[in-house]
């Protein structure tokens, strides 16, 4: 192997990945180090995102919903079944096979990229140098040019309820349960609370979510997230705001979390817990204290506009630097970084990047919330439109949920577009291409949808901005 790379990147997850391919598409060499390993020991690139989150998760959220959509809504399309069975190790079979062969994918592309894909721990040393520690071997040299940092986040871990592996596990133990859980506790209603615990409630387990803050998806517009929550009530889901976990007590058949709020102590006995309570940035080991880069206060590493870090040609991408966790943030990272080490001109816009929730209904947005546009002073126009009157929603027995679209009054630009309904993740990319070309209302308002189709409730959410709103009545 060759001991000098113009690029070599740390971490091959989506951010770390995804550098290395655009860096190789600039005809310059790189190597990237990755230290995942699975249960099996084997190397697998993709980083957390395709071995233990976005693409496991979805495959989970897939089958769960198939599964629940049999045993409760079949019936109204006519259709019914004699005994419904569920294999769960099936399923988590399915999922795994996803999982391998995405993961495969990562090795194949880089091989046809010419990328040196390296299997150990990477430590960045002074003067661009990196030292590489292979799993099974010596510790070598590698020295580049440029240095990307992507080595991702882990689980937040509460003092009061360790991971144990068993009762008590993070997103990753989560996604590997080989029974469903009769009762199920899950620690914060984030993202991952949310995903993984529909993915068992909907399997059947009794789901109880206990969330520290008042205010429930406090980073979603508030009129779409009081709309999520009141579907996920409807569907059972336990959801306890202002509830902070004091204690975990181990009990003989599961374990007991004790919890305060304003109404004083409470405890709920559950089978198992799942912590969600956020992730940290991953730098343990990675940084020798004289290579010059610089880490905040949070643990970040510390990047400027463009994941500049304080050393010389040594940059630092995805979830180890600040912006959402997020995987399609973290590849575009990586794609800015390595047009900018091949001396193109790159930014991006962290103002443009969408979110998705994948529960059912799925939660999407992108662009700013009214009360953010409030606290910024800026004077903004709505417009909502209901699934409950789109012609595909209902024939998808999906009806619940709207779009709301919000736009500057004085240039007419669409500012934020929320949205919880069905596939709202596949619908919120039309807003992110609107937005990304700085598109005006009437832009979309303009713009031909196909009928029936879930996007009309997005054309007409933008006409309501305007009182134009063909199957709605405009207040
Ligand atoms: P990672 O994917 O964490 O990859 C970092 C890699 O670096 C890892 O392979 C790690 O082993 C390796 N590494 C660490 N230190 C070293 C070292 N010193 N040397 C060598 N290698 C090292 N995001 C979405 O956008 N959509 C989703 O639907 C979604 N679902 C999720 C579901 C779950 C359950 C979880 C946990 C996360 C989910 N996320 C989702 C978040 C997403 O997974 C992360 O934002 C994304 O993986 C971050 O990419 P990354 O490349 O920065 O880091
Ligand atoms: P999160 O930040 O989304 O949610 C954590 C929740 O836990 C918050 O609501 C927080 O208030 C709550 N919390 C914090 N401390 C608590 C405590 N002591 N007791 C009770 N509640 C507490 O974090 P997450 O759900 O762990 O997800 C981690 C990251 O992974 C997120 O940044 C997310 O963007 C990413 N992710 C994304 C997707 C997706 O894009 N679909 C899916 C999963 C994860």
């Amino acid at each position: 192997m060759s001991s000098k790379f113009d690029v070599v990147v740390i971490g091959a997850g989506p951010a770390g990945y995804v550098a290395a391919i655009r860096v190789a598409q600039h005809g310059l060499s790189v190597a990237c180090i990755d230290a995942w390993v699975t249960d099996q020991g084997e190397p697998s690139f993709g980083g957390t995102c395709l071995n233990a989150g976005c693409i496991p998760s979805k495959a989970l959220l897939e089958s769960s919903e198939l599964y629940h959509r049999a045993k409760v809504d079949f019936g109204k399309h006519g259709i019914g079944i004699r005994e419904l069975s569920l294999d769960l190790a099936a399923m988590q079979a399915r999922k795994e096979g996803i999982v391998r062969q995405l993961c495969t994918g990562i090795g194949a592309l880089f091989k046809a990229n010419g990328i040196t894909g390296l299997s150990g721990r990477g430590r960045l040393l002074p003067e661009n140098k990196v030292e590489y520690s292979p799993h099974d071997g010596e510790s070598e040299l590698i020295e580049a040019e440029h240095v990307i940092l992507a080595t991702g986040s882990e689980p937040v871990e509460l003092p009061a309820v360790p991971f144990n592996g068993t009762t008590v596990v993070d997103s990753a133990g989560a996604l590997e349960f080989d029974a469903v859980p009769e009762r199920l506790g899950v620690i914060g209603a984030g993202v991952i609370g949310l995903e993984l615990g529909s993915v068992w409630q909907r399997l059947g387990a009794d789901v109880t979510i206990l969330e520290a803050m008042d205010q429930f998806l406090f980073m979603a517009d508030e009129q779409i997230a009081r709309e999520a929550q009141r579907q996920f009530k409807r569907q059972g889901l336990d959801i306890r705001l202002g509830a902070r976990v004091r204690a975990l007590e181990t009990t003989g058949s599961g374990v007991r979390l004790a919890y305060e709020d304003t109404h004083g102590g409470h405890d709920i006995s559950v089978d198992r817990v799942v912590v969600a309570v956020g992730r940290k940035p991953c730098t343990e080991g990675l940084l020798d204290p004289l290579c010059g880069v610089a880490v905040d206060e949070r643990g970040f590493i510390d990047v400027d506009n463009v994941c500049r870090t304080t050393a010389g040609n040594v940059w630092a991408i995805g979830d180890v630097v600040r912006g959402p966790m997020l995987a399609h943030k973290g590849s575009e990272e990586g794609v800015m970084v390595a047009d900018l080490i091949a001396g193109e001109v790159a930014s991006m816009d962290y103002d443009i990047i969408p979110s998705v929730i994948y529960t059912s209904p799925e939660i999407a947005w992108v662009g700013k919330t009214e009360a953010e546009l409030k606290a910024g002073g800026t004077a903004f126009k709505t417009g909502t439109f209901n699934f409950a009157a789109s012609g595909r929603a209902q024939a998808m027995d999906q009806g619940a949920g709207l779009v709301k679209v919000i736009s500057c009054v004085e240039t007419d630009q669409i500012l934020g577009v929320h949205i919880v309904g069905p596939l709202a993740g596949e619908l919120i990319g039309e807003a992110v291409v609107a937005m990304e070309f700085q598109a005006s209302t009437e832009d979309l308002q303009r713009t031909i949808h196909g009928h029936p189709t879930l996007t009309e409730a997005v054309h007409e959410a933008a006409l309501s901005v305007d009182k134009r709103a063909i199957h709605a009545i405009n207040h």
